[in-house]
């Protein structure tokens, strides 16, 4: 079963291609927790989850009853009809974890009605779950966003870098590059490091770093210290546009 749990129009907030108009499917669910990113959402009944800053979007056992289930490509489709969009709009794939249904049908199919029609895919993805490039060539049209977890969102290394899986995405996929959540105190905490091993899975690969932080106090909070850590790096500094604007609000 297919997921929905929102969609919107907007900008791509951040990463390589921020700024460009993008239809967003966030689809619920995800292999992962993130815990230590210290974001807490309140389900209906007031109980308090801790996650990242879309645990909204990550946790079934409590927010699935507010999610669509999918039943059909054509239901996905028909979302495009919602919003007065330009021609061959960017999509971009997000959650929760995207790849969780790399394999349905019903996700297959909606990736290759859209790639017929002219649109770029964006996976944003934890870059954990593999995909097969060979079975579904699909895929090899799309770009990925490699959003690899650190030390900071607390799980653990065997889970969160698959350098099989990096390099397979990095290597098959249309275009794909690496977007690091960071915040202050990681640089002074063996960040170069955590960094380098999961690069030596993809070394060419662009890295992306943006502040950490579920809302705009804790992004600007990380932003100078991050620009100084990219500057010294040569890594990208990519901000988190639609925090800093929109800040908590969900759904633009
Ligand atoms: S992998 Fe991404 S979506 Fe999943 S829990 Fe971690 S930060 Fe949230």
């Amino acid at each position: 079963m297919i997921y929905l749990v929102e969609h919107f129009y907007s900008i791509q907030g951040e990463g390589k291609y921020v700024g460009t108009p993008s239809l967003f499917f966030r689809f619920g669910g995800c292999n992962m927790k993130c815990e230590g990113f210290g974001c807490i959402e309140k389900t209906d009944d007031g109980t308090e989850v801790l996650g990242c800053d879309t645990v909204y979007a990550v946790s079934k056992e409590h927010f699935s009853k507010n999610w669509a289930s999918i039943e059909n490509a054509q239901e996905l489709l028909n979302v495009l009809n919602l919003y007065e969009l330009p021609e061959a709009v960017d999509i971009v794939l997000t959650g929760g974890e995207p790849l969780i249904y790399a394999n349905d049908p019903i996700f297959i199919k909606f990736l290759e009605v859209l790639v017929e029609n002219g649109h770029n895919i964006t996976f944003e993805t934890n870059g954990s779950l593999n995909v097969d490039f060979d079975e579904y060539p699909v895929y090899r049209e799309c770009f990925f966003a490699l959003s690899v977890k650190l030390s900071n969102s607390h799980e653990p290394l065997s889970k969160r870098v698959r350098g099989d899986t990096i390099y397979n995405i990095a290597s098959n996929a249309k275009d794909a590059f690496f977007k690091f959540s960071i915040d202050a105190e990681s640089i002074n905490l063996g960040l170069e490091e955590e960094l380098s091993e999961i690069l030596q899975h993809s070394p060419k690969t662009k890295v992306y770093c943006m502040p950490l932080g579920g809302n705009k106090e804790e992004v600007e909070l990380n932003t100078e210290p991050l620009i100084e850590f990219c500057k010294v790096k040569g890594y990208n500094f990519s901000d988190r546009l639609h925090i800093r604007i929109w800040d908590i609000n969900k759904g633009v």
